[in-house]
């Protein structure tokens, strides 16, 4: 067995009712708090109530920064800080999705040091230093796993660039993760962010820096979403199944924070840095089934396994042909949660499928692909996931 090192300091509070030790895990870190959501809308307005009532309760001071917006921008982190700032806090509480809590982590470092967030990139020489405020997490999709990682995924308008923070400071330092707050999210919701907890599991599964452990909970993740994500799209109200995404989604995320991703979350990356509209999940399912099939034969084992937990029915298969089926496996899931896609349905302008290409290869992601690809081959990918999907890649 190849070594590793793992590392996680991230205390998880799992399971339906613990929201209500939110005012005590962020009075542990501090007594002035900036809560960072979206704005308020009908199914959160009860939410925001409730965990600004907890944090009074628990003797913590209040202020809430409701500027987010999803992929959030440079912007939205300044005008967030700004707000930490004038309140004093000395602790952040990320409210919401990914974006609500990437935004709470990128505040707590543009709070707490010289410049903008931007400056303190994952590849810059500055970096996020002790002075970072702590951070508490309150996840409400089952998608990101940010509420266990190390990373804040920001965008920058100007330079239609969308990039990330990357340091151990930024893990939060307690995360509650109550399935119960995800039963209001809608099924598009459900399904984008859903499919992003399987490109974790599979992309962290398929990463050369993936372990035993690592490898243990993606394929427990890909075996959940695969059984319980059609449920949660079909029936926001099935608290098993949004109990058992909420526990994909958690150990996803593990797996990302001490793996990594590959070639479709760079493409995934660069298309919502130029197309902001665009659901992080949904560009991943736009490039999913072309990649699947450009890439099965550079990693069959690994290909065949999630096949056949995806499609049960492939398991008498040897490895090559399980793995050359891998592609229509995950056909199968987008068309059951509704996520079947293409470049062109998201509104991306084809003469602009080679400007995407090269943003794609701006990230590192793609050198860590089972098949490390050319830019060519990226526009190739691009066109075939343009218009209907494709028999082979
Ligand atoms: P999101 O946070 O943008 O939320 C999507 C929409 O759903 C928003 O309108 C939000 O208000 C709404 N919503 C969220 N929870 C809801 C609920 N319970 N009920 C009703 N509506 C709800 O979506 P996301 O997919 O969770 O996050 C996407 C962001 O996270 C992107 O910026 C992506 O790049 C980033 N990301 C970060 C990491 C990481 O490790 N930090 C990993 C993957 C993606």
């Amino acid at each position: 067995m190849k070594g590793f090192h793992y590392f996680q300091p991230t205390e998880i509070d799992f399971g339906c009712g613990r929201l209500n030790g939110v005012g005590a895990a962020v009075s542990r870190w501090g007594k002035r708090c900036l809560l960072v959501t979206v704005p308020e809308f009908p199914e959160f307005s009860v939410l925001y109530i409730k965990v600004k009532d907890l944090l009074k309760a628990s003797g913590v001071a209040v202020a809430h920064f409701d500027g987010v917006i999803p992929n959030p921008t440079t912007d939205v982190i300044t005008a967030g800080a700004r707000l930490a700032k004038e309140h004093r806090a000395d602790v952040v509480l990320g409210l919401g999705g990914g974006s609500s809590m990437d935004a709470a982590k990128a505040i707590a470092v543009e709070a707490s040091h010289p410049g903008t967030a931007w400056d303190y990139l994952f590849f810059r020489e500055k970096q996020p230093t002790a002075a970072t405020l702590p951070i508490v997490i309150v996840t409400t999709t089952s998608g990101t796993g940010s509420q266990v990682t190390q990373v804040a995924v920001i965008t920058n308008p100007a330079e239609k660039n969308k990039s990330a923070l990357y340091n151990s400071l930024l893990y939060p330092r307690t995360s509650i993760v109550d399935p119960e707050l995800v039963r209001t999210a809608p099924p598009s919701v459900t399904a984008s962010t859903g499919f992003d907890v399987f490109a974790h599991a599979f992309e962290s599964y398929i990463h050369p820096a993936g372990s035993a452990y690592t490898d243990l909970m993606a394929l427990e993740a890909l075996r959940l979403v695969s059984r319980c994500l059609p449920k949660a799209v079909a029936d926001g109200d099935d608290l098993e199944a949004r109990t058992s995404m909420a526990w994909a989604d958690t150990l996803a995320g593990l797996c990302i924070a001490n793996s990594g991703v590959t070639l479709p979350h760079g493409i995934g990356m660069a298309m919502s840095g130029l197309y902001p509209h665009v659901a992080h999940g949904r560009a991943l399912a736009a490039v999913y089934p072309a990649m699947m099939r450009f890439t099965w034969q550079a990693a069959e084992n690994r290909f065949a396994a999630v096949a056949r937990i995806l499609d049960p029915t492939l398991q008498p298969l040897d490895d090559r042909e399980a793995a050359r089926r891998s592609g229509e496996a995950v056909d199968r899931l987008l068309k059951e949660i509704h996520l079947w896609t293409s470049l062109a349905d998201l509104g991306i302008p084809e003469a602009e499928v080679r400007r995407l290409a090269e943003a794609s290869l701006v990230l590192p992601d793609y050198k860590n692909h089972p098949k490390v690809v050319t830019l060519d081959e990226v526009v190739h990918l691009l066109n075939l996931s343009y218009r209907a999907q494709p028999e082979e890649a």
